[in-house]
């Protein structure tokens, strides 16, 4: 049987319609008038409730949505800034939250880089960096990342997280006659954000040429009173020649800090 228009109407019934309306009382928002609507006949009729509760529930999913366009706009204007993104996606989930502690000393760690990243704009603010040194697979890198996860998603600010070798690289790749970039722009990739987590330091082979590189790194951040975090397998007193002294000095100036991960590997393990 073809549908008419009178029996579509039937079809959908009371919907859209208000069946009847009463007197109620919001506690937030004091007296309003409830309708009860029709949905059709498929569905049972649904009362309105507190329209000024509605306009609010509205207000408030239109706020969050938002504030969601304008963080990824940051997060865009971030990664465009630095020219790619800026941990890479092997370390994006790394958080204080996924770092497995079962020692003292891993606590401490921890405790020191999450202190760093919460009060970040204030270290910050006096150019103060950290150092973390010890052996292979005791979560160096994990805490590091860690941090600039933290300061990107917290504070919208700009991490970016290199190896030692990459930046030699880079800035070798300058000397060459046809690469885009000359030294001072290699320079200035790292020098641009807010905190640069240098990592794989000493695994290089300590030249003269690579303590300069180093120096120029560092040392541009440090007159712009940006913080690094260096990691380095190396220990304390091996330092030095890999960076050459006067880096070392420059990131323990202001309160910069030396954290030590001096347990066994966690490769392997759970969680690592
Ligand atoms: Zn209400």
């Amino acid at each position: 049987m073809a549908r008419t228009v009178s029996n579509v109407v039937s079809m959908m019934g009371d919907f859209g319609k208000t069946i009847s309306s009463e007197k109620r009382v919001c506690s937030d928002h004091g007296a309003y008038t409830d309708f009860l609507t029709g949905l059709g006949k498929a569905r049972p009729a649904v009362w309105s409730g507190c329209q000024q509760c509605a306009e609010e529930r509205r207000a408030e999913a239109d706020r969050i949505e938002q504030e969601k366009i304008i963080r990824e706009n940051t997060r865009r204007s971030i990664e465009s800034r630095v020219g790619r993104s800026c941990i890479p996606p092997r370390f994006s989930d790394r958080t204080f939250a996924n770092f497995r502690v079962s020692s003292a000393e891993q606590k401490q760690a921890a405790n020191i880089c999450r202190e760093y990243a919460e009060n970040f704009p204030a270290h910050a603010q006096r150019g103060r960096s950290l150092m973390l040194l010890g052996n292979v697979g005791t979560g160096k890198t994990h805490l590091a990342t860690a941090v600039g996860n933290h300061i990107i998603r917290e504070f919208s600010l700009a991490a970016l997280y290199v190896t030692a070798g990459s930046v030699i690289r880079h800035v070798k790749s300058s000397f060459d006659r046809d690469t885009a970039h000359n030294e001072v722009q290699a320079y200035q990739l790292f020098a641009a954000p807010d905190l640069l987590i240098l990592d794989e330091v000493g695994v290089q082979n300590a030249t003269e040429f690579e303590r300069t590189v180093m120096f120029e790194l560092i040392n541009s951040r440090y007159e712009a009173m940006k913080p690094t975090i260096v990691i380095s397998n190396r220990g304390r007193d091996e330092l030095p020649t890999y960076m050459g002294d006067r880096v070392v000095d420059r990131l323990r100036e202001n309160g910069g800090k030396l954290v030590l991960f001096t347990w066994e590997s966690q490769r392997g393990k759970e969680g690592f």
